[in-house]
Protein backbone atom coordinates (compact mmCIF):
# COMPACT_ATOMS: atom_id res chain seq x y z
CA UNK A 1 0.00 0.00 0.00
CA UNK A 2 3.14 2.29 0.82
CA UNK A 3 4.51 2.12 -2.54
CA UNK A 4 1.48 2.60 -4.15
CA UNK A 5 1.82 6.41 -6.16
CA UNK A 6 -0.51 8.87 -5.59
CA UNK A 7 -3.32 8.93 -8.66
CA UNK A 8 -2.54 12.49 -9.01
CA UNK A 9 0.96 12.28 -9.61
CA UNK A 10 0.60 9.53 -11.56
CA UNK A 11 -1.45 11.70 -14.35
CA UNK A 12 0.62 14.63 -13.06
CA UNK A 13 -2.23 16.51 -12.40
CA UNK A 14 -2.76 18.63 -9.21
CA UNK A 15 -4.93 17.57 -6.31
CA UNK A 16 -7.89 20.31 -7.39
CA UNK A 17 -7.50 19.40 -11.51
CA UNK A 18 -11.54 19.66 -13.20
CA UNK A 19 -12.46 16.64 -15.09
CA UNK A 20 -11.58 17.69 -18.01
CA UNK A 21 -7.88 18.49 -17.02
CA UNK A 22 -8.08 15.03 -15.75
CA UNK A 23 -9.32 12.96 -19.19
CA UNK A 24 -6.69 15.07 -21.25
CA UNK A 25 -3.35 14.08 -18.77
CA UNK A 26 -5.04 10.26 -18.85
CA UNK A 27 -5.63 10.49 -23.08
CA UNK A 28 -1.72 11.62 -23.02
CA UNK A 29 -0.47 8.87 -20.99
CA UNK A 30 -2.86 5.75 -22.21
CA UNK A 31 -2.00 7.48 -25.75
CA UNK A 32 1.92 7.08 -24.69
CA UNK A 33 1.31 3.59 -23.11
CA UNK A 34 -1.48 1.96 -24.68
CA UNK A 35 -0.16 -2.15 -25.21
CA UNK A 36 -1.39 -1.77 -28.81
CA UNK A 37 1.44 1.23 -29.23
CA UNK A 38 4.16 -0.80 -27.14
CA UNK A 39 3.65 -4.33 -27.98
CA UNK A 40 5.81 -6.58 -25.93
CA UNK A 41 6.98 -3.65 -23.55
CA UNK A 42 6.07 -4.13 -19.88
CA UNK A 43 6.64 -1.30 -18.29
CA UNK A 44 4.67 0.52 -20.57
CA UNK A 45 1.86 -1.94 -19.49
CA UNK A 46 2.62 -1.41 -16.15
CA UNK A 47 2.49 2.23 -16.61
CA UNK A 48 -0.73 2.34 -18.66
CA UNK A 49 -2.60 0.48 -16.06
CA UNK A 50 -1.43 2.48 -13.06
CA UNK A 51 -2.36 5.36 -15.19
CA UNK A 52 -5.88 3.81 -15.95
CA UNK A 53 -6.37 2.92 -12.21
CA UNK A 54 -5.98 6.32 -11.64
CA UNK A 55 -8.14 7.44 -14.17
CA UNK A 56 -10.87 4.97 -13.30
CA UNK A 57 -10.87 6.83 -9.74
CA UNK A 58 -10.45 10.44 -10.64
CA UNK A 59 -13.02 10.46 -12.83
CA UNK A 60 -15.59 9.17 -11.17
CA UNK A 61 -17.11 11.83 -8.83
CA UNK A 62 -17.59 9.58 -5.64
CA UNK A 63 -14.47 7.70 -5.73
CA UNK A 64 -12.42 10.66 -6.11
CA UNK A 65 -14.26 11.76 -2.95
CA UNK A 66 -13.07 8.64 -1.38
CA UNK A 67 -10.09 8.40 -2.61
CA UNK A 68 -9.35 12.60 -1.79
CA UNK A 69 -10.23 11.26 2.14
CA UNK A 70 -8.91 8.43 2.76
CA UNK A 71 -6.35 7.64 0.21
CA UNK A 72 -5.32 4.06 -1.13
CA UNK A 73 -7.20 2.76 1.81
CA UNK A 74 -10.86 3.40 0.75
CA UNK A 75 -10.20 0.67 -1.95
CA UNK A 76 -7.93 -1.75 -0.58
CA UNK A 77 -9.63 -3.79 2.39
CA UNK A 78 -6.92 -6.06 2.64
CA UNK A 79 -8.60 -8.50 5.14
CA UNK A 80 -8.69 -12.03 2.69
CA UNK A 81 -9.90 -14.39 5.32
CA UNK A 82 -12.53 -11.92 7.24
CA UNK A 83 -14.27 -11.51 4.09
CA UNK A 84 -13.60 -7.87 3.64
CA UNK A 85 -12.08 -7.10 0.42
CA UNK A 86 -9.97 -5.03 -1.68
CA UNK A 87 -10.57 -2.13 -4.59
CA UNK A 88 -11.33 -4.69 -7.65
CA UNK A 89 -9.64 -3.01 -10.42
CA UNK A 90 -11.84 -4.23 -13.31
CA UNK A 91 -9.74 -4.13 -16.53
CA UNK A 92 -13.02 -4.68 -18.72
CA UNK A 93 -14.49 -1.53 -17.39
CA UNK A 94 -12.08 0.49 -19.40
CA UNK A 95 -14.18 -0.01 -21.97
CA UNK A 96 -16.54 2.58 -20.85
CA UNK A 97 -13.44 4.66 -20.58
CA UNK A 98 -12.02 3.76 -24.24
CA UNK A 99 -15.39 4.00 -25.82
CA UNK A 100 -15.73 7.66 -23.91
CA UNK A 101 -11.72 8.89 -24.93
CA UNK A 102 -11.04 7.50 -27.93
CA UNK A 103 -14.23 6.07 -29.74
CA UNK A 104 -13.46 2.30 -30.20
CA UNK A 105 -9.70 3.09 -31.82
CA UNK A 106 -7.98 0.32 -30.12
CA UNK A 107 -8.72 -3.24 -30.68
CA UNK A 108 -10.53 -3.81 -27.34
CA UNK A 109 -12.80 -0.62 -27.84
CA UNK A 110 -16.26 -2.80 -28.70
CA UNK A 111 -18.24 -3.25 -26.33
CA UNK A 112 -19.57 -6.33 -24.59
CA UNK A 113 -22.43 -8.32 -26.02
CA UNK A 114 -25.35 -6.33 -24.14
CA UNK A 115 -27.25 -10.25 -24.15
CA UNK A 116 -24.76 -11.97 -22.68
CA UNK A 117 -25.02 -12.39 -18.73
CA UNK A 118 -23.16 -9.38 -16.49
CA UNK A 119 -22.62 -9.37 -13.04
CA UNK A 120 -25.28 -6.94 -11.49
CA UNK A 121 -22.94 -3.04 -10.31
CA UNK A 122 -21.33 -3.21 -6.65
CA UNK A 123 -23.62 -1.16 -3.87
CA UNK A 124 -20.73 0.75 -1.77
CA UNK A 125 -22.71 1.96 1.83
CA UNK A 126 -20.88 3.42 5.04
CA UNK A 127 -21.05 1.85 8.78
CA UNK A 128 -19.39 4.00 11.70
CA UNK A 129 -18.09 1.87 14.23
CA UNK A 130 -16.14 3.43 17.54
CA UNK A 131 -12.59 2.90 17.72
CA UNK A 132 -12.75 0.44 20.65
CA UNK A 133 -15.32 -1.55 18.34
CA UNK A 134 -11.90 -1.23 15.44
CA UNK A 135 -9.76 -3.30 18.15
CA UNK A 136 -11.75 -5.99 19.17
CA UNK A 137 -13.73 -6.29 15.81
CA UNK A 138 -17.59 -6.03 16.04
CA UNK A 139 -21.07 -7.03 14.19
CA UNK A 140 -22.95 -4.51 12.66
CA UNK A 141 -26.64 -4.75 11.76
CA UNK A 142 -27.16 -2.22 8.44
CA UNK A 143 -30.44 -1.54 6.67
CA UNK A 144 -29.74 -1.40 3.02
CA UNK A 145 -32.08 -0.71 -0.21
CA UNK A 146 -31.58 -3.95 -2.55
CA UNK A 147 -32.73 -4.29 -5.79
CA UNK A 148 -34.52 -7.83 -6.81
CA UNK A 149 -36.06 -9.35 -9.76
CA UNK A 150 -39.90 -8.52 -10.19
CA UNK A 151 -41.51 -11.99 -9.72
CA UNK A 152 -44.67 -11.22 -11.73
CA UNK A 153 -42.33 -10.44 -14.94
CA UNK A 154 -39.43 -12.52 -14.00
CA UNK A 155 -37.32 -9.68 -14.68
CA UNK A 156 -38.29 -8.90 -18.24
CA UNK A 157 -40.08 -5.44 -17.17
CA UNK A 158 -43.01 -6.99 -19.78
CA UNK A 159 -46.70 -7.20 -18.91
CA UNK A 160 -47.14 -10.20 -17.48
CA UNK A 161 -48.68 -12.68 -21.02
CA UNK A 162 -46.72 -10.07 -23.01
CA UNK A 163 -42.89 -10.44 -23.62
CA UNK A 164 -40.88 -8.07 -24.91
CA UNK A 165 -39.79 -7.10 -28.62
CA UNK A 166 -36.13 -7.02 -30.28
CA UNK A 167 -35.41 -3.24 -31.09
CA UNK A 168 -36.14 -2.59 -34.36
CA UNK A 169 -33.26 0.10 -34.51
CA UNK A 170 -30.61 -2.46 -33.20
CA UNK A 171 -31.86 -5.60 -34.16
CA UNK A 172 -31.59 -6.65 -30.73
CA UNK A 173 -27.85 -6.26 -30.52
CA UNK A 174 -27.74 -3.32 -28.06
CA UNK A 175 -25.48 -1.58 -30.13
CA UNK A 176 -25.14 0.62 -32.58
CA UNK A 177 -22.19 1.68 -34.83
CA UNK A 178 -21.00 5.29 -35.49
CA UNK A 179 -18.75 7.24 -37.41
CA UNK A 180 -17.03 9.93 -35.86
CA UNK A 181 -13.78 11.82 -35.84
CA UNK A 182 -11.25 11.08 -33.34
CA UNK A 183 -7.60 12.95 -33.05
CA UNK A 184 -6.20 10.07 -35.13
CA UNK A 185 -8.62 10.87 -37.54
CA UNK A 186 -11.75 8.96 -38.51
CA UNK A 187 -13.08 5.96 -36.67
CA UNK A 188 -15.97 3.91 -36.55
CA UNK A 189 -17.18 3.05 -32.88
CA UNK A 190 -20.00 1.41 -31.04
CA UNK A 191 -22.55 3.18 -28.61
CA UNK A 192 -25.37 1.58 -26.84
CA UNK A 193 -28.71 2.11 -29.14
CA UNK A 194 -30.74 5.19 -28.30
CA UNK A 195 -33.62 3.25 -28.70
CA UNK A 196 -33.82 0.63 -26.00
CA UNK A 197 -31.06 1.85 -24.18
CA UNK A 198 -28.53 -1.19 -24.86
CA UNK A 199 -31.11 -3.74 -23.69
CA UNK A 200 -31.94 -4.94 -27.33
CA UNK A 201 -35.72 -5.63 -26.62
CA UNK A 202 -38.64 -3.00 -26.50
CA UNK A 203 -41.32 -3.28 -23.83
CA UNK A 204 -44.85 -2.72 -25.62
CA UNK A 205 -46.80 -3.31 -22.36
CA UNK A 206 -45.03 -2.48 -18.75
CA UNK A 207 -45.11 -4.53 -15.73
CA UNK A 208 -47.83 -3.00 -13.51
CA UNK A 209 -45.83 -4.23 -10.83
CA UNK A 210 -42.06 -2.90 -11.73
CA UNK A 211 -42.89 -0.40 -13.76
CA UNK A 212 -41.23 -2.07 -16.43
CA UNK A 213 -37.85 -2.30 -14.51
CA UNK A 214 -37.61 -5.37 -13.74
CA UNK A 215 -36.60 -4.86 -10.63
CA UNK A 216 -38.19 -4.55 -7.07
CA UNK A 217 -36.33 -2.42 -4.36
CA UNK A 218 -37.20 -3.27 -0.78
CA UNK A 219 -35.45 -2.71 2.71
CA UNK A 220 -33.22 -5.57 3.84
CA UNK A 221 -31.50 -5.69 7.21
CA UNK A 222 -27.82 -7.44 6.39
CA UNK A 223 -25.34 -8.27 9.47
CA UNK A 224 -21.80 -7.35 8.45
CA UNK A 225 -19.05 -8.79 10.54
CA UNK A 226 -16.37 -6.41 10.89
CA UNK A 227 -12.56 -7.84 11.77
CA UNK A 228 -10.68 -6.59 14.53
CA UNK A 229 -7.93 -4.35 13.66
CA UNK A 230 -10.24 -2.87 10.71
CA UNK A 231 -8.79 0.79 9.64
CA UNK A 232 -10.85 4.01 8.87
CA UNK A 233 -12.14 3.62 4.82
CA UNK A 234 -11.54 -0.01 4.62
CA UNK A 235 -14.25 -1.79 2.93
CA UNK A 236 -15.81 -5.06 4.40
CA UNK A 237 -16.88 -6.74 1.10
CA UNK A 238 -20.32 -9.11 1.03
CA UNK A 239 -20.56 -11.56 -2.00
CA UNK A 240 -23.86 -11.40 -4.07
CA UNK A 241 -25.91 -8.50 -2.02
CA UNK A 242 -25.11 -5.77 -4.74
CA UNK A 243 -27.45 -5.19 -7.65
CA UNK A 244 -28.73 -7.97 -9.16
CA UNK A 245 -26.82 -8.86 -12.48
CA UNK A 246 -28.28 -8.70 -16.16
CA UNK A 247 -29.51 -11.93 -18.11
CA UNK A 248 -28.70 -14.31 -15.69
CA UNK A 249 -24.95 -12.74 -14.66
CA UNK A 250 -24.54 -12.65 -11.07
CA UNK A 251 -25.13 -10.24 -8.31
CA UNK A 252 -22.96 -7.51 -7.29
CA UNK A 253 -21.46 -7.17 -3.86
CA UNK A 254 -21.83 -4.32 -1.26
CA UNK A 255 -18.98 -2.83 0.08
CA UNK A 256 -19.42 -1.82 3.59
CA UNK A 257 -16.95 1.40 4.36
CA UNK A 258 -16.04 1.68 8.09
CA UNK A 259 -15.76 5.16 9.05
CA UNK A 260 -13.93 4.75 13.00
CA UNK A 261 -15.08 7.20 15.06
CA UNK A 262 -11.72 8.48 16.29
CA UNK A 263 -10.46 7.82 20.07
CA UNK A 264 -9.93 10.65 22.75
CA UNK A 265 -6.71 8.74 24.53
CA UNK A 266 -5.20 6.92 21.25
CA UNK A 267 -4.08 7.81 17.91
CA UNK A 268 -3.88 4.83 15.04
CA UNK A 269 -0.97 4.81 12.42
CA UNK A 270 -1.04 1.81 10.57
CA UNK A 271 -0.70 -1.29 13.19
CA UNK A 272 1.02 1.30 16.11
CA UNK A 273 -1.35 3.22 18.49
CA UNK A 274 0.00 5.79 20.00
CA UNK A 275 -0.76 8.14 23.09
CA UNK A 276 0.93 10.16 25.52
CA UNK A 277 1.14 9.32 30.04
CA UNK A 278 1.43 12.55 32.15
CA UNK A 279 4.22 11.28 35.11
CA UNK A 280 4.92 13.43 37.68
CA UNK A 281 8.04 15.56 38.17
CA UNK A 282 9.63 12.73 41.42
CA UNK A 283 8.67 9.35 38.83
CA UNK A 284 10.46 11.19 36.04
CA UNK A 285 13.61 11.88 38.07
CA UNK A 286 13.67 8.79 40.59
CA UNK A 287 11.86 6.56 38.46
CA UNK A 288 9.01 3.99 39.24
CA UNK A 289 5.52 2.32 38.34
CA UNK A 290 3.28 3.46 37.05
CA UNK A 291 0.01 2.79 35.31
CA UNK A 292 -0.93 2.90 31.70
CA UNK A 293 -3.96 2.69 29.38
CA UNK A 294 -3.40 0.15 26.62
CA UNK A 295 -6.76 -1.11 24.25
CA UNK A 296 -6.56 -4.06 26.80
CA UNK A 297 -6.77 -2.23 30.03
CA UNK A 298 -4.07 -0.76 32.38
CA UNK A 299 -0.76 -2.32 32.31
CA UNK A 300 2.21 -0.87 34.83
CA UNK A 301 5.00 0.34 32.95
CA UNK A 302 8.43 0.72 35.20
CA UNK A 303 9.83 4.36 34.10
CA UNK A 304 13.52 4.85 34.40
CA UNK A 305 15.26 7.20 36.92
CA UNK A 306 15.80 10.31 34.87
CA UNK A 307 13.31 10.46 32.30
CA UNK A 308 13.34 13.39 30.17
CA UNK A 309 9.84 14.75 29.03
CA UNK A 310 8.82 13.48 25.76
CA UNK A 311 11.00 10.42 25.68
CA UNK A 312 9.31 7.66 23.45
CA UNK A 313 8.96 4.23 25.34
CA UNK A 314 7.73 1.16 23.02
CA UNK A 315 4.54 -1.28 24.85
CA UNK A 316 5.31 -4.36 22.43
CA UNK A 317 2.33 -6.08 20.88
CA UNK A 318 0.27 -3.51 22.88
CA UNK A 319 -0.92 -2.37 19.48
CA UNK A 320 -3.84 -3.05 16.69
CA UNK A 321 -4.36 -6.38 15.45
CA UNK A 322 -4.06 -7.41 12.39
CA UNK A 323 -7.02 -7.78 10.15
CA UNK A 324 -5.31 -10.67 8.46
CA UNK A 325 -4.49 -12.38 11.60
CA UNK A 326 -5.68 -10.92 15.55
CA UNK A 327 -2.46 -12.59 16.60
CA UNK A 328 -0.13 -10.61 14.80
CA UNK A 329 -0.35 -7.17 16.51
CA UNK A 330 1.23 -3.95 16.08
CA UNK A 331 3.05 -1.39 19.31
CA UNK A 332 1.74 0.90 21.39
CA UNK A 333 4.06 3.75 21.76
CA UNK A 334 3.87 6.05 24.89
CA UNK A 335 5.43 9.12 25.34
CA UNK A 336 5.76 9.90 28.87
CA UNK A 337 4.91 13.51 29.35
CA UNK A 338 6.71 15.11 32.86
CA UNK A 339 4.30 17.13 34.71
CA UNK A 340 5.75 20.74 35.67
CA UNK A 341 3.43 21.64 38.37
CA UNK A 342 2.37 25.88 38.07
CA UNK A 343 1.23 25.69 41.91
CA UNK A 344 2.66 25.13 45.23
CA UNK A 345 2.42 25.77 48.43
CA UNK A 346 5.28 26.87 50.50
CA UNK A 347 6.35 23.70 52.17
CA UNK A 348 6.59 22.64 48.40
CA UNK A 349 8.82 25.44 47.43
CA UNK A 350 10.77 25.45 50.01
CA UNK A 351 11.86 21.76 49.90
CA UNK A 352 12.25 22.09 45.47
CA UNK A 353 14.70 25.16 47.05
CA UNK A 354 16.78 22.80 49.25
CA UNK A 355 16.91 20.62 46.61
CA UNK A 356 17.97 23.24 44.44
CA UNK A 357 20.47 24.13 47.31
CA UNK A 358 22.00 20.39 47.69
CA UNK A 359 22.40 20.40 44.03
CA UNK A 360 24.38 23.36 42.88
CA UNK A 361 25.41 24.77 46.56
CA UNK A 362 23.60 28.18 45.94
CA UNK A 363 20.70 29.72 47.56
CA UNK A 364 18.20 30.87 46.14
CA UNK A 365 16.53 34.46 47.12
CA UNK A 366 12.65 34.00 47.79
CA UNK A 367 10.73 35.80 45.46
CA UNK A 368 7.87 35.54 47.60
CA UNK A 369 7.66 39.34 48.30
CA UNK A 370 8.55 40.09 44.75
CA UNK A 371 10.71 42.52 43.40
CA UNK A 372 9.68 45.60 44.55
CA UNK A 373 8.29 44.49 47.69
CA UNK A 374 11.27 45.33 50.24
ZN1 LIG B 1 -42.27 -6.77 -13.26
ZN1 LIG C 1 -32.00 -1.10 -29.82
Amino acid sequence: MADKRDYYEVLGVPKDADDAAIKKAYRQLAKKYHPDMNPGDKEAEIKFKEASEAYAVLSDAEKRRQYDQFGHAAFEGGAGGAGAGGFDFDFGDMGDIFGDLFGGMFGGGSRRNSNGPRRGADVRVNVRITFDESVRGTTKKIDVTLKDECSSCHGTGAKPGTSPETCSKCGGRGQVTFTQQSFLGMVRSQQPCPDCHGTGKIIKEKCPDCYGTGYISSKKTIEVNIPAGIDNGQCVRIQGKGEPGVNGGPRGDLLVAVIISASTEFERDGYNIFSNVVISYPTAVLGGEIKVKTVDGEVLYEVKPGTASGTRVRLKGKGMPSVRNAAQRGDHYITLIVDIPTKLNQEQKDALMAYEKALTGNERHSKKKGFFGK
